[in-house]
């Protein structure tokens, strides 16, 4: 049997034995170890090139925003009540999840260098035609890539990003879902819609952000990117965030916190604090589909967001 599913029929277990509710660090360790589960079984793709495939060119600049939604908070980003104290013993973990406890180490390791002012970088002097330019040439080389073999044969079309190019925020999720991978656009479905309630109450609109993935095609099954993956696509990436060159970015998830920082260190422990990425703050917090799974990570959502926000000046509820 697939040892995630072990580990979620563990779990129902624990809870039919009276542990009724998820604590944010029991549900946080259980997808680090399924994550590295799932790393360790999944074979390295091939990169052999093919023939291009045609694919949408998704750059979508929009004018950027002068005036914000005044939605009050609610949704996914509402604080809610505090989740529960109770966590399971550690000899509770130990007997549950032996099979995924030798891959561990995905939670150790230290933590990436924060942002300081010395770090800080200077403002961009691109213009908007450049930034375009740079989004333009960039999505045209991403519509053309067969760098991942597996994800080239069967996607349905990549997936660049869309966004202002002049934003001062950029999102980055984790690889294009089935809805993303159909409609050639990141964050829409379920995940997205979760998404758009937190911008809203952040009081945001999506004309004010930039919004990518660490992977532009949809990896089959919903499966995590493999780090060889994460790595062919890393150029992309790099050169969205040059030409958007954002003040902030929100990692949303452990796949595009990890991926963009190089770190292992569970997303748990990431939140809360901004790390620096050449020059940029760089916030880390739960997946818009994880939050739909663990609704006890809601206020740790919006706690980051009221964080976040502040520091750009705009005080949340
Ligand atoms: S995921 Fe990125 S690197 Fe891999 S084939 Fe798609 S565009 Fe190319």
């Amino acid at each position: 049997m697939n040892p995630q599913r072990i580990l979620r029929q563990k779990l129902e277990d624990l809870q039919r034995a009276g542990v009724t509710h998820e604590s944010s660090e029991w549900t946080t360790l259980l997808d680090e170890i399924s994550e590295v589960v799932t790393s360790a079984q999944t074979a390295t793709p091939m990169t052999d090139p093919r023939s291009a495939e045609s694919s949408r060119v998704a750059v979508t600049p929009h004018p950027k925003a002068t005036s914000a939604a005044t939605t009050s908070p609610d949704g996914a980003a509402t604080p809610t009540a505090d989740p529960p104290s109770e966590k399971p013993h550690p000899a509770a973990i130990a007997s549950t999840v032996p099979v995924a406890r030798q891959f561990l180490p995905s939670s150790s390791g230290s933590l990436p260098g924060e942002f300081s002012a010395d770090t800080a970088r200077s403002c961009s002097s691109l213009s908007r035609d450049e930034r375009v330019a740079g989004l333009t040439k960039a999505a045209e080389q991403v519509a053309a890539c067969v760098r991942c073999q597996e994800l080239a044969e069967t996607r349905t079309q990549t997936v660049f990003g869309v966004g202002n190019p002049e934003a001062d925020i950029m999102y980055i999720g984790e690889a294009p879902g089935a809805d993303e991978d159909r409609l050639g656009e990141p964050f829409v479905g379920r995940a997205g819609q979760k998404l758009d309630d937190i911008i809203k109450a952040c009081k945001l609109t999506r004309e004010e952000i930039y919004i990518c993935n660490i992977l532009r095609c949809r990896p089959p099954g919903n499966r995590n990117p493999t780090p060889d993956e994460a790595a062919n696509c890393r150029e992309y990436l790099d050169a969205q965030i040059e030409a958007v060159d954002p003040k902030y970015i929100v990692c949303w998830g452990s796949v595009a916190a990890h991926s963009l920082l190089g770190t292992k260190v569970a997303i748990g422990k990431m939140r809360g604090r901004f790390f620096d990425y050449k020059g940029i703050k760089v916030l880390c917090t739960y997946h818009p589909s994880y939050l739909l799974r663990s609704p006890g990570v809601r206020k740790d959502v919006w706690a980051d967001m009221k964080m976040f926000r502040a520091d750009m000046g705009v005080l949340l509820g």
